[in-house]
């Protein structure tokens, strides 16, 4: 589904990302996870097409995909949900999630908003499918709640649903459970176990290593913008140099 070779990215000067590979089957969970300025968030906007690589190749799906702009990758099928992501303060829980489903129709948001007659059709298309995204999140009781109102682990359930209305094949989120208390992890982290059971394949950017092994089926564990260790989640928290990857930082 996803293949990384060779990949560089530079920032004045300094590495980033530095000769990563990467390969993630269809349907797995993969998490890449590394300390703080590993190089993740980069990876994933390399991936996502926020940033274009100086060398190395990202091929998803069988096509070569690095230097195609963001917005052809996600009506490709890769989905993401940004480091931080916001929601759009000041409306509803449903409105943010038909944002995410403008991609997916012709007219898009706008159309569903100006209500011209013409767009009406979509209009229905597209709150049938923000609809059909917040029933996937659990969030369906709450489409009318103003966004700001939700707790943030609610939030996150309202980025994701976003996510999911852009229809991904590939979902790439970057640190979703960072700064999420303890019930609301562990709620984030059954949610993204639906999505896998939905036949997706999910890349999950985590500075946490609790909270990605019980999710993933493998971990790619970044350090300095290098590729360290990979392997199940027990083997990379064993492995001598993950651990002092994390104590270093
Ligand atoms: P992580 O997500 O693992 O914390 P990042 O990919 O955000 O790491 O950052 C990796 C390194 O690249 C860091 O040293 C960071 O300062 C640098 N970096 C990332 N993005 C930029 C940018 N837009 N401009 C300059 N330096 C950047
Ligand atoms: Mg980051």
């Amino acid at each position: 589904m996803l293949r990384v070779n060779g990949l560089r990215r530079s920032f004045d000067g300094v590495f980033a990302v530095r000769e990563v590979d990467l390969e993630v089957p269809r349907g797995e969970l993969r998490a890449v996870i590394g300390p703080n300025g590993a190089g993740k968030s980069t990876l994933f906007n390399l991936i996502g097409g926020q940033l274009r690589p100086d060398g190395g190749e990202v091929v998803y799906d069988g096509d070569r995909i690095d230097r195609w702009p963001s917005h052809r990758r996600a009506r490709a099928g890769i989905g993401v949900v940004f480091q931080g992501a916001r929601v759009f303060r000041g409306m509803t829980v449903l409105e943010n999630v038909m944002v995410g489903a403008h991609g997916v129709t012709r007219s898009g948001f706008l159309g569903a908003v100006t209500r011209a007659p013409r767009h009406r059709r979509e209009e229905r298309e597209i709150l049938g499918t923000a609809r059909e995204c917040l029933a996937r999140t659990g969030l369906s009781a709450w489409a009318d709640r103003a966004v700001d109102a939700l707790p943030l682990g609610q939030q996150r359930g309202v980025q994701l649903a976003r996510a999911l209305c852009g229809r991904p094949r590939l979902l790439l989120l970057d640190e979703p459970a960072s700064g999420l208390r303890a019930a609301e992890r562990a709620e984030l982290a059954a949610l993204v176990e639906n999505l896998r059971t939905d036949g997706l394949t999910v890349l999950l950017v985590e500075h946490d290593v609790a909270f990605v092994s019980r999710l993933a089926d493998r971990v790619t564990v970044l350090d300095l913008g290098q590729v360290i260790a990979e392997g199940t989640p027990t083997q990379v928290r064993a492995d001598e140099r993950v651990i002092a990857a994390y104590l270093g930082a």
